[in-house]
């Protein structure tokens, strides 16, 4: 065959060289061990938790060592992108904090090393393809659909392994005149690649999240650039990773069954192979039974769950740093308040079979993080959430941000601090009862006590109620108030022998609390009343009053 004649033949368009593309990609200048990775996702519109994660293995390693992190956009499949996809995705990465030192961006492309978008490369890729076709490594295949089906169908029938491969590759040895021929015909083609692997072969390999494999070596015949002269994921990630010079490719482990494919085919174009993070899929519990998170069944997969819930976004990276890494927890209780990128983060502590997703434990992430967030974030981020999931809240809550803020304060600040947030959406139930308009004025007292005994308590709470009490002088008064009501104030001598009062401080507590929260839990009531305020404290146990 004159592959000459044939690189000719199929790419006339073509005049560069490799060579002259490689050198406008230098090298580039950086640290010993930094780590060039990239994010590429398929602009499809989903932006899901899988993306986050790589987004974070890859940020960490790139960061970590001094390297360099780039968003290349994949989009050579017209067909599955959505509009805005990449926004929504830059959007989502940048809200939890994965920075991008270069790639695609909101307007066009930033660095030195693009396009970052596949379907502007198209003009490499064919430079590339040529050079394999001029070395005998790459012919086109003028194979219908209807023709690969076929194919297919006689495997199968045939109990083989399927693909384009052996004797099923039709095209791969055809001569000069029959390629012609089609061409002149009008014919549709797509690139193949000239496999020289047997499956008889197997090799090593080191994954740095798998360990060491063992490979076989691939056999098929796999295609390299569509009929419209796209090239397949495959072969635009040989040739994009070699010359924006990634050194780590971080990706799901479904690309691990290609994986023999794409280091056979490094090797054709001569490109070095860079080292490889395949990570695994994210689990949940399902029953007793360990199951992938799927876009049907789980909402908890898509980005937009963690934002509609109102879950911090630096609860979700803590969450992800302790799944990911298993002694980020220990460390984060070394250094409770360091920031997480401070952490040495390791791809070799991954689970190799794919880490567990685990809601109760976000929640508690998610509590901590904010439990220890000033006041202030946390009215400021509320306030963020609400004004674009809950208009009417907001409204209470921007009437009067200090009002808000001291709710927020509660608890807040001292070594213990309470935790009563998982997400922005558990404020409003938490606080809404400081607001008249959510007040519930109906709540009901506990059954076991005569309605005249509560009125009594919440009467002589008013007769004696001195909003410049401090604390101590409140509660000594609620004691005695119980007391003078035949209720005793020794929880340990009441637990002993309940029967021996009509009830304890506790009770007498709980009908102020139900009087003036509504509810039968809340914060501190002696502060709680201090944020309400007397008249509105007053005006609610009267109202209690009133009704009993
Ligand atoms: N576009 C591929 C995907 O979304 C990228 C895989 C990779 O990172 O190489 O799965």
């Amino acid at each position: 065959m004159d592959y000459q004649a044939l690189a000719q033949l199929l790419f006339p368009h073509v005049t560069e060289t490799p060579e002259e593309i490689e050198a406008r990609y230098p090298r580039r200048e950086l640290p010993e061990g930094a780590v060039v990775t990239r994010m590429a996702p398929s602009p499809t519109g989903f932006v899901h938790m899988g993306h986050l994660v790589q987004g974070l293995i890859a940020e960490r390693m790139a960061h970590q060592s001094g390297g360099v992190l780039f968003l290349r956009i994949e989009d050579t499949d017209a067909k599955r992108e959505v509009p805005g996809a990449v926004e929504a995705l830059i959007d989502a990465m940048k809200y939890y904090g994965i920075r991008f030192d270069e790639g695609a961006t909101m307007d066009g492309d930033n660095g030195l090393y693009g396009p970052y978008r596949q379907r502007q490369r198209a003009g490499i890729y064919h430079v590339f393809a040529k050079q394999l076709v001029l070395q005998g490594m790459a012919y086109p295949c003028f194979c219908t659909e209807d023709e690969l089906s076929a194919m297919r169908e006689e495997q199968e029938a045939n109990k083989e392994t399927t693909g384009y491969y052996g004797k099923y590759a039709k095209w791969r040895d055809r001569s000069l005149e029959d390629i012609q021929a089609e061409l002149n015909a009008g014919h549709s083609w797509v690139l193949r690649f000239r496999s020289t692997g047997s499956i008889e072969n197997q090799f090593k390999f080191d994954d740095l999240v798998k360990g060491k494999l063992t490979i076989t070596e691939n056999d098929v015949d796999h295609v390299l650039l569509k009929s419209d002269g796209i090239p397949t994921y495959h072969f635009a990630h040989a040739v994009d990773d070699e010359l924006m010079r990634t050194t780590h490719v971080v990706r799901g482990d479904e690309w691990l069954p290609s994986l023999p494919f794409h280091i056979q085919l490094f090797k054709a174009l001569g490109f070095k192979l860079p080292k490889y993070v395949h990570i695994g899929p994210l689990m949940k519990m399902d029953g007793n039974s360990k199951r992938k998170l799927s876009k049907r069944k789980d909402p908890e997969l898509a980005m937009m769950y963690y934002t509609g819930e109102g879950f911090p976004a630096e609860a979700v990276y803590e969450y992800l740093m302790t799944v990911l890494n298993s002694n980020f927890e220990d460390w984060r209780r070394a250094n409770p308040t360091d920031d997480a990128t401070t952490f040495k983060f390791s791809p070799k502590k991954l689970n190799p079979a794919g880490a567990l997703f685990d809601y109760a434990k976000l929640c508690d992430v998610s509590k901590n993080v904010i439990s220890v967030m000033p006041a202030e974030k946390v009215c400021n981020l509320v306030l963020e959430y609400t004004r674009e999931y809950d208009p009417e809240f907001y409204a209470e809550l921007s009437a009067d941000p200090e009002y808000a803020k001291a709710i927020f304060a509660i608890g807040r600040g001292g070594k213990k601090p309470r935790k009563d947030l998982a997400t922005w959406k558990e404020a409003k139930p938490y606080m809404s009862f400081f607001y008249d308009r959510y007040f519930d004025t109906e709540a009901a007292f506990p059954e076991q006590f005569a309605k005249e005994t509560i009125k009594a308590v919440l009467e002589g709470f008013l007769k004696t109620y001195d909003p410049a009490d401090d604390a101590t002088v409140w509660f000594d008064k609620v004691k005695a108030l119980g007391e003078s009501l035949g209720f005793t104030s020794n929880m340990k001598l009441y637990k002993q022998d309940p029967t021996a009062w009509p009830g304890s401080v506790a009770d007498i507590s709980t009908f102020l609390r139900i009087a003036v929260t509504g509810k039968s839990n809340s914060p501190d009531l002696y502060t709680v009343m201090g944020i309400l305020g007397a008249d509105r404290s007053r005006a609610r146990i009267q109202a209690a009053i009133d009704r009993l």
